[in-house]
């Protein structure tokens, strides 16, 4: 069986000259490992870091344009120099080599005229998440807080609707994680594509902010999209906790609530791998053939791992990047 994935952080991590702790990509034929979504993410200088279980923090402040797309630039030369194939079709993804989605997470390095959107679209870009957990120009993330609903602050600008409208035209994924709710909605009425979040969960399990409502997960699943399970263990745990000592069956936990809510298509994997505290038990992509067994032993047959490992993701892309 073979694994797209919706989100992991490779690049940045490797810009900030820090080791790789989970996407191994020369362990990724043993994995299974088929790539999926690689994230340009802009971080901030001073990022929101929880001192207990419970925490409301302040968003972190916006980064300006210019110095945002400086950053992007260098994240950009990093993506192109892995050993990956750039990824523009569902047909780009097989088993047996890694095909990588350039996404951006967080969309601060456009020109909020979105003049230099269609040079990223020729380069290869097929997925924009309009935020990170931050303002831009486009939309405001929504802030680390646990618990708490999504709802923490106001909805799209007028430069963010446009953006949206312009991803459905160029066929540009638009990616729901990070946004609050009131944007989410925002996207919701506006996007003619499938809804997705490409790494988030179910907030009736884990009620952080990072997650997703029902009535959130019911419009994903109307809309023919996807949520991909994210795999950081403060956003699966009920209580909220960073604690490694998690096991593999709160990542099933989720995946099981969110095909029985709204369906085993609507479901896939959002590992957040090299972004985040992942469970000891999983760590890297050579975990993911532990998981998909514990996925099996948990009742899900061979096509519905097959749809969680990957069909879900191509089918969505598919619909997607017309
Ligand atoms: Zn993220």
């Amino acid at each position: 069986m073979w694994v797209v994935d919706g989100h992991n952080d490779l690049v940045s991590r490797t810009w900030r000259g820090d080791e790789v702790r989970h996407v191994h990509l020369d362990a990724a034929a043993e994995a299974g490992f088929a790539g999926g979504f690689f994230a340009l993410f802009i971080p901030s200088p001073k990022p929101p870091n929880p001192s207990s279980a419970h925490y409301a923090l302040p968003l972190p402040e916006p980064i300006p344009t210019d110095e945002a797309a400086r950053v992007a630039e260098e994240l950009y030369d990093i993506f192109c120099d892995l050993p990956v194939e750039l990824a523009t079709s569902p047909a780009d993804f097989g088993p047996g080599r890694v095909a990588a989605i350039l996404h951006l997470e967080g969309a601060e390095p456009l020109a909020p005229d979105l003049s230099d959107l269609e040079r990223w679209h020729e380069r290869g870009l097929r997925s924009i998440g309009l935020v990170w957990s931050r303002a831009n120009a486009f939309a405001e993330g929504v802030a680390f807080r646990f618990p708490s609903s999504p709802d923490t602050g106001p909805g799209l600008s007028a430069a963010g609707r446009e953006l949206v409208r312009a991803c459905n035209e160029l066929g540009i994924l638009v990616d729901l994680s990070h946004l609050n709710e009131a944007g989410f909605w925002d996207v919701a009425g506006l996007s003619d594509a499938p809804l997705v979040a490409t790494h988030s969960n179910a907030h009736a399990l884990c009620p952080s902010s990072r997650n997703l409502t029902d009535e959130q997960l019911d419009a994903i699943g109307a809309s023919g999209g996807v949520v991909g399970v994210n795999f950081a263990v403060s956003f699966l745990r009920a209580d909220g906790a960073a604690e490694a000592a998690t096991p593999l069956s709160e990542i099933v936990r989720h995946a099981r609530y969110i095909a029985d809510r709204i369906g085993i298509d609507h479901v896939a994997f959002g590992s957040d791998f090299d972004g985040a505290l992942m469970p000891d038990e999983l760590g890297g992509i050579a975990g993911f053939p532990k998981l998909l067994d514990a996925l099996g032993a948990d009742g899900f047959d061979e096509d519905a791992v097959a749809k969680i490992a990957h069909g879900n993701w191509l089918r969505v892309l598919g619909e997607t990047w017309t």
